[in-house]
């Protein structure tokens, strides 16, 4: 028989509501703590800033890559999401541009540098999971099921059975499989972006990739060989030249010639994740239709070219744009 305590933790990440992502973010950090504990004792206390920690990690990176909405109630912003946001934005502030980084790899620099930001952040975040989450996660068929943990108020903590933590750290994979796919689909009911499910799944990894866009070069040469700005319609410069992503990266998560253009180094980094306008929309249209025939009369072929030609049919660049500003 199936033990009782990884049933009834299976049970609760099935059956959690579609109102916000919380109780996945908890289930999450409770599985990844078991993986980084290493006591021998019967049971283990878990600190709520411990837990808030790990809240840190996985809204920061899901939302400074693809700013994915964490809750239904779209007038109001998970109050922990908020928290996170306002850290993304100081440590913007502090380092001096926009470029996306994961939070493992700066959180060594927050704890430097953003000290009383990050602090504030944390004790923030324990205070919600102690209104909101603590107790919460463990209601299940209308009764609290102390067998999961149990959760002491006054001391702001959870203490939970060692059998119980190796059981989440022996079924760490399958649970994380779980929890993403669950948490995958709570998103989809507020966010309009394509794939959300490799969103979540790709927080997980070590680097979120950005793919090199060079292989797309030979078929824009095509349409426009004297390397115009999208931006702002000059010619660049070799040195100068980037390829911008029109509809942005943090939407789509994809790299298709239908929306990619040339722009200037300078033009690029002052509008990066900024929502295209119609215009912009225009313009990438009957480019699009000038690519194509200028590929089709050249009998250029390939995955790239059928894609564009598909593109063009199904109207892509309309209906993500429609999606991205909704
Ligand atoms: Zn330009």
């Amino acid at each position: 028989m199936e033990n009782n305590f990884y049933t009834i933790f299976k049970r609760i990440i099935r059956e959690c509501n579609y109102d916000n992502t919380y109780k996945m973010a908890w289930a999450k950090a409770l599985v990844e703590i078991s993986l980084e504990i290493e006591e021998d004792k019967y049971l283990v206390d878990i600190d709520l800033k411990t837990i808030a920690q790990k809240y840190i990690k996985y809204y920061w990176n899901q939302t400074i890559y693809f700013d994915l909405i964490q809750g239904s109630n779209l007038l109001k912003t998970p109050v922990i999401l908020q928290k996170v946001k306002q850290l993304i934005e100081e440590y913007y502030k502090y380092i001096g541009n926009r470029k996306p980084v994961r939070f493992e790899r700066i959180e060594y620099f927050i704890k430097e540098n953003l000290q009383d930001e990050y602090k504030k952040c944390i004790e923030d975040i324990a205070k919600t999971l102690k209104a909101d989450v603590s107790w919460r996660f463990t209601f299940i068929d209308g009764k609290n099921h102390e067998e999961i943990y149990k959760y002491s108020k006054e001391e702001n903590k959870i203490t939970i059975d060692i059998k119980n933590l190796i059981i989440l750290k022996e079924n760490s994979e399958d649970l994380f499989d779980l929890i993403n796919y669950r948490w995958g689909l709570i998103l989809e009911t507020f966010n309009s972006s394509p794939r959300i499910n490799r969103k979540v799944k790709i927080i997980d990894e070590q680097e979120v990739k950005r793919n090199s866009l060079s292989k797309f070069r030979k078929y824009l040469d095509e349409e426009n060989p004297n390397k115009k700005c999208f931006i702002c319609d000059k010619s660049i410069e070799e040195k100068e030249i980037s390829i911008d992503h029109v509809i942005p990266w943090s939407y789509l998560y994809s790299d298709d010639l239908w929306n990619l253009v040339y722009v200037h180094k300078s033009c690029n980094s002052s509008k990066s994740n900024v929502i295209p306008t119609k215009n912009d929309i225009d313009k990438l249209k009957v480019r699009n239709e000038n690519l194509l025939r200028k590929l089709q009369d050249n009998n250029i072929k390939g995955k790239e070219v059928d894609e564009l030609r598909l593109a063009i049919e199904k109207d892509y660049v309309n209906k993500f744009w429609i999606g991205c500003k909704s």
